[in-house]
């Protein structure tokens, strides 16, 4: 978007900006606000998707307070007419479209009424507040790449995500893709070489081909021979694609451009429930292509849907069993149907009987063949019997991240509130605190840490680790983690399907034993125990590992043991958690 606005000459390329993505990732909101404020633009455009809409209008939130005549504009997939996000005050525009013709239609505007000094007030005079409405698909051939550009910063190992296209011929009634883009639209044939110079030149780590389906058009092959010639250096190459297309000739091919893992969309190996969202499966074909690209060593990641029309719980344990059989589980996504506002699937909802959260994620809740507990039973059991995470586990860190953000607070004789004197735009997107039982007790404090985070950094995840040798006081424990505790948090909703003990994911609450004390173990389910890779532990506790808590490797981890523990957690090399100092 900032690329075509540069490109249509509404604004010039150094007035521009996007925001570094480890920023973005690693920073709170209130570093995000700051970065905007403290840059002093004039406009702000944020891409509204269902996982961070929220967190949008938080950033927005503080920006309109700091520096109230910066123009807010929210645009992407989650704005669109009706949508509840529209009342929100701290937005200006809202963009419905694509943003490539918006952008350049809002900025234009207001350029050419005298850039920078008093630019929003004419942005403001000529447009007013709303909704402004793409007046139709964008000129794919006038739309720049923003890393040729130079727009998109990166830093070496970064991945570069790259559209050679847009639009899908299919349509599955729950994708946006089929029904917003009519057609299949290309960029220019010439991006794709100038792209993996420029990937080369800068050392990026992967191209992230963005495409929906990538050999979705019947050209496909020739955008693949480009590839193949452009990526001299064999950069590792990611996409979507249809594994019925794949034959021996082109997964050679595929594999000569760099392909080295894939993301395919199985969804239900039940016929019924397939025809009922628009999808067609040629089981023989399917089989055929994964094996031609395990064979080539390329990586399958195989998305399957819970909660689909038509789908039991049997039969989702039948598509678990088939990935497995295929070969096919170690890398499966098992996502929950989300009925997305503007589908076809949420214009049948009603008839169809299926419910679903009234915001984002919007994932189902029920259908009239799969209940709301059936669903949640299907994912414990399915983590159980294949011993895969379909959620994967909060992690508590214990120092802080490399960009410089706050991650990491040992609160062990420290009163809570001491962080709050600190700047909101220091902490980083999760927050590990650890404290002693004692420190449990001072309810006031934690009261009012826990406003302080939602007032400046709603999205940061609390994780409290309580380091005691007796099991933490239940009381307090609730205390403490009600205090932190959003219940509206997005992080909430997506682990709704969790079945969980602790029922908070957004704060998570630990307990780091001291040593081999399994009696200290809460057995209330109030939080995850933590053990300590001691002597003791590996002499004496191998039982306890049975079940792959989390263990600390700290100060008194002596490096035979760890090596020990490393070789018995393979593949759950997650769960040991790195903490010198500790
Ligand atoms: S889910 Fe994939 S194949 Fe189906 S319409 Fe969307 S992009 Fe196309």
């Amino acid at each position: 978007v900032a690329a075509a606005a540069v490109a249509s000459g509404a604004v010039r390329r150094e007035d521009v900006r996007i925001a570094p993505r480890r920023l973005m990732d690693r920073g709170g909101d209130a570093a995000v606000a700051e970065w905007i404020v403290s840059g002093g633009f004039d406009v702000v455009g944020f891409t509204a998707y269902q996982w961070n809409v929220e967190r949008c209008l938080a950033v927005a939130r503080t920006v309109k307070e700091a520096s109230p005549g910066t123009v807010t504009v929210l645009g992407g997939p989650e704005i669109a007419p009706g949508m509840p996000v529209l009342d929100a005050p701290q937005v200006d525009i809202f963009a419905v479209g694509e943003g490539e013709t918006l952008i350049a239609d809002i900025l234009g505007r207001g350029y050419r009424r005298g850039l920078r000094r008093g630019y929003h007030r004419g942005l403001r005079r000529g447009l007013g507040r709303g909704l402004r409405i793409a007046p139709g698909l964008a000129d794919l051939s006038a739309s720049p790449n923003p890393y040729l550009c130079g727009l998109m910063e990166t830093e070496r190992g970064d991945p570069m995500y790259l559209e050679t296209m847009r639009g899908c011929p299919h349509r599955c009634s729950y994708c946006h893709y089929g029904k917003s883009f009519p057609t299949v639209r290309r960029f220019p044939g010439s991006v794709v070489p100038e792209a993996f110079r420029c990937a080369e030149e800068r050392g990026l780590g992967e191209v992230y081909l963005m495409d929906p389906t990538f050999n979705a058009s019947p050209r496909w092959e020739n955008a693949l021979e480009s590839i193949a010639r452009a990526n001299r250096t064999r950069i590792p190459l990611h996409t979507e694609l249809r594994l019925e297309a794949v034959t021996a000739r082109r997964a050679d091919l595929l594999l000569r451009a760099g392909l080295r893992s894939v993301e395919v969309g199985l969804q239900s190996v039940n016929p019924r429930a397939l025809a009922a969202v628009g999808r067609r499966w040629d089981r023989r074909a399917f089989e055929g292509g994964a094996r031609l690209l395990l064979r080539r060593g390329i990586e399958v990641r195989t998305g399957v849907i819970l909660g689909l029309p038509g789908d039991t719980a049997e039969d989702f344990r039948d598509t678990v069993r088939y990935l497995k059989d295929q070969g096919l589980l170690g890398h499966a996504e098992v996502y929950p149907l989300s009925v997305l506002p503007g589908t076809r699937l949420r214009e049948e909802a009603g008839r169809r009987g299926i419910s679903f959260m009234p915001s984002p994620p919007y994932w189902v809740l029920a259908t009239p063949t799969m209940g709301a507990q059936e669903m949640v039973d299907a994912v414990r059991e399915t983590e159980r019997d294949f011993r895969m995470e379909l959620f994967q586990p909060v992690l508590p860190r214990f120092r802080d991240g490399k960009d410089g953000f706050l991650g990491f607070a040992d609160l062990r004789g420290r009163a809570p509130r001491s962080l709050t004197a600190m700047a909101p735009s220091r902490l980083g997107a999760a927050l590990t605190l650890l404290v002693d039982g004692d420190g449990l007790s001072a309810r006031g404090d934690w009261r009012k840490l826990g406003s302080w985070l939602r007032r400046y950094n709603p999205s940061t995840l609390i994780q409290v680790v309580v380091d005691s040798p007796t099991r933490p006081d239940a009381s307090r424990l609730e205390a403490v983690a009600d205090a932190l505790h959003d219940p509206a948090s997005y992080f909430e909703r997506i682990h709704y399907l969790k079945h969980d003990a602790q029922g908070r994911f957004s704060v998570r609450m630990f307990h780091l034993l001291p040593d081999l004390t399994p009696r200290a173990v809460d057995d209330g389910g109030l939080c995850d125990p933590i053990l300590r890779c001691t002597p003791a532990l590996l002499a004496r506790g191998r039982d306890l590992l049975r079940d792959r808590p989390f263990v600390l490797l700290g100060r008194a981890s002596r490096p035979g043991d760890v090596a020990s523990l490393r070789r018995l957690y393979r593949g759950w090399e997650h769960l040991l958690l790195e903490a010198p100092g500790i």
